[in-house]
């Protein structure tokens, strides 16, 4: 692995941009107001395009616009488990191993029920 104060590679930008992401949405309103929601929309619009890995950004926009992946923001969960959904099509797309979705919100929100986030 590259050191920390080097640039950030793919892997490197895309941890950091999942963290991001997923407490984003772990800190969103348990239900969002309509402007709330057009932000978020919007964030997620203007991210999509300026992420700064291309190949990536292009493969996740095409993604993100085929029917019923649009992103939901009505709320915390909705928007947390529509994250979680979309991370799973990379890691897919990755070889990687899939995320168990119901487990999201201790993973990003409330620490393991077994207490060593505590
Ligand atoms: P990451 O996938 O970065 O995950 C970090 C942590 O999130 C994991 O340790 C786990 O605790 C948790 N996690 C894993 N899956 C989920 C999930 N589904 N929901 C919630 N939490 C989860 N890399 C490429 O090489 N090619 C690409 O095309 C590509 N596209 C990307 C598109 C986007 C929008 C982003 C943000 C990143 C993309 N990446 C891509 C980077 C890639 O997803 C990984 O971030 C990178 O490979 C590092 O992987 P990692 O194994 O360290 O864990």
């Amino acid at each position: 692995t590259t050191p920390d104060d080097c640039p950030a590679d793919v892997e490197q930008l895309g941890r950091s941009t999942w963290t991001l992401l997923h407490t984003m949405a772990a800190q969103y309103p348990p239900k969002a107001p309509p402007t709330t929601q057009s932000v978020m929309k919007q964030f997620i619009s203007t991210f999509s395009q300026l992420y700064p890995c291309w190949v990536c950004a292009d493969d996740f926009r095409s993604w993100m616009v085929q029917p019923g992946n649009e992103p939901k923001v009505g709320g915390r969960d909705e928007l947390g488990n529509w994250m979680c959904l979309a991370h799973n099509v990379v890691n897919v797309k990755l070889g990687k191993k899939e995320f168990d979705c119901s487990l999201w919100k201790q993973r990003w929100k409330d620490g393991w029920d077994d207490g060593r986030c505590d």
